[in-house]
């Protein structure tokens, strides 16, 4: 599936009905840079799949505008043509003060569901003046929905959990629209949910969509036994829905992906950043290995357990030092919460004792680069790898999982996956690996730099034909097909929709 025949297939499920999709973060940020207004892409996996068929279908985009030059380009409607370069759809921003932001993203998205649904044992914080300030910018995304939409038989297609309570609100105002939602992080068990004090309101919110998708069949089945534990609502098993108010809401998996060949492309040009190229350079001239973890600093992401493992390694194995590098990449995020600003100065200091530890003349074990990397230097990068280690405590899906997979060409590397990401369903040729189990890491690590070339082959070709053929379009696909299916069949109990 690539990205025309997505469009192709929009058109032949959906016909000429226009597509609203919903999310926090915006595709296209328009920001001053030396005085000059400029636009960058956030980086984002849900913008690669979502945006081809946004550019085809001429919709809109709703989104939180938070460049600092987003409100200079837009018009009366708060609406600007992008992409930049070549127009093809509107992107509507919808405008948050600072306040509500604090509130609403940091003080409840990130600090009370985030948690919550990772389960990594970082306590959730419940605060009713962020809850108020969610209720809020919900309410703010429904006027920009409702302005779109207005009566028109959209296809609203909202992102996430910042955004739990705008399908009711979008049902009540605009009820010819489809609303579809998709949960890009876990749903946990209906025992952990009990805590939260506004669960009835949030699944209330959330029961307003008429698809609703999670990664994996596991976050589905806990949302399903949540809501009848907190909710008069009805289980259809037989079409994975479930009945609330006499209204269906289906439930499915829809494992979100890459794409792979623009990834595959990618993996072959040299990167533009000189310092990188040089490192990598180095590493190779030495015959030494280069093994690479790629994240955003949250806690979610078991950096802090992966460095450990990095620091047995060389415990168990000493006779890996000067011929192993390990590379991590953090991006720091959400720095406002003080959760993310310790890890961001404990993760430095980790790596300094552990390089002060091990070090052997020129030889670092470690070496740590704090800031954000383009997606083309990532691809290249993954692909001179011979090891990436993705060791989540809890993760939705894992798109670096899938990335280093997509570009991984010569089939070489070796991916060590947490058991706990959705992406180790869907790749079980990885070596996989439970992140909070030290020497279980220590014991896949040294067990994949020893493994035969050919074994390590057969394993990556097999992870790359899964990537291949479920890309990041065939994702989208599914979601098309079901709104479709569901559109025709949704009212008939009888009719199992497969
Ligand atoms: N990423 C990036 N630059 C960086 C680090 C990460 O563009 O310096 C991208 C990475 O390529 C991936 C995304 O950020 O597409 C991270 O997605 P993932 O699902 O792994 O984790 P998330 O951050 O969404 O929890």
């Amino acid at each position: 599936m690539d990205p025309s025949r997505l469009v192709e297939f929009y058109r032949e499920k959906l016909g000429e009905r226009s597509l609203i999709v919903v999310s926090n973060r915006e595709p296209y940020q328009h920001i001053y840079d030396e005085g000059e207004i400029s636009w960058i892409c956030p980086p984002s996996g849900l913008t690669v799949g979502l945006d081809p068929i946004m550019r085809a279908t001429g919709g809109t985009w709703i989104a939180h505008g938070n460049g600092s030059a987003d409100r200079a380009v837009v018009d009366q409607e708060s609406c600007v043509a992008v992409p930049p370069d070549r127009p093809a759809y509107r992107l509507k921003r919808v405008w948050l003060s600072k306040k509500l932001e604090a509130n609403y993203y940091y003080g409840f998205a990130n600090a009370a569901l985030w948690p919550l649904c990772h389960v990594a044992y970082v306590r959730p914080t419940f605060q009713h003046h962020c809850w108020d300030a969610y209720v809020e910018a919900n309410s703010l995304f429904a006027d920009a929905v409702q302005e779109v939409a207005g009566d028109e038989p959209a296809l609203v297609f909202i992102q996430d959990y910042h955004l739990a309570l705008l399908p009711r609100m979008v049902k009540e105002r605009c009820p010819r629209a489809t609303v579809v939602q998709f949960w890009h992080i876990p749903w946990p068990n209906s025992e952990v949910f009990r805590i939260f004090p506004w669960r009835q309101q949030l699944i209330h919110g959330m029961l307003g969509n008429d698809l609703l998708g999670f990664h994996i069949r596991y976050h589905c089945n806990n949302f399903v036994d949540t809501v009848m534990e907190v909710l008069e609502a009805k289980e259809d098993r037989e079409r994975s829905a479930v009945i609330y108010q006499d209204r269906a809401t289906f439930v499915r998996p829809f494992p979100i992906s890459v794409d792979f060949e623009d990834i595959a492309q990618g993996s072959s040009r040299p990167t533009d950043d000189k310092s990188l190229l040089r490192l990598v350079n180095n590493i190779k001239s030495r015959g030494q290995t280069l093994g690479i973890g790629v994240d955003r600093l949250d806690y979610t992401k078991g950096i802090r357990e992966r460095l450990e493992a990095i620091d047995r390694l060389f415990d168990c194995y000493p006779e890996l030092k000067g011929k192993f590098v390990y590379l991590q990449i953090g991006v720091p995020t959400r720095t406002h919460l003080p959760e993310y600003k310790l890890l961001s100065e404990q993760i430095g200091e980790i790596v300094e004792s552990i390089n002060w530890k091990h070090q052997e003349e020129a030889w670092l074990p470690i070496v740590y680069r704090k800031s954000y990397h383009s997606p083309e230097t990532l691809q290249w990068l993954y692909r001179q790898a011979d090891l990436c280690l993705v060791t989540s405590l809890h993760d939705g899906m894992n798109l670096v999982a899938k990335e280093y997979v997509a570009a991984q060409v010569e089939s070489k590397g070796a991916l060590i996956l947490s058991a706990f990401t959705g992406a180790a369903r869907e790749l079980p040729q990885a070596f996989i690996v439970n992140p909070y189990a030290v020497e279980e890491v220590v014991n896949a690590i040294h067990q994949a730099l020893i493994l035969p070339k050919e074994d390590l082959r057969r394993r990556m070709e097999a992870l790359r034909e899964t990537v291949r053929d479920h890309n990041v379009f065939h994702w989208a696909r599914k979601i098309i097909d079901h709104v479709s299916r569901i559109e025709k069949h949704s009212f008939s109990p009888v009719t199992p929709l497969l």
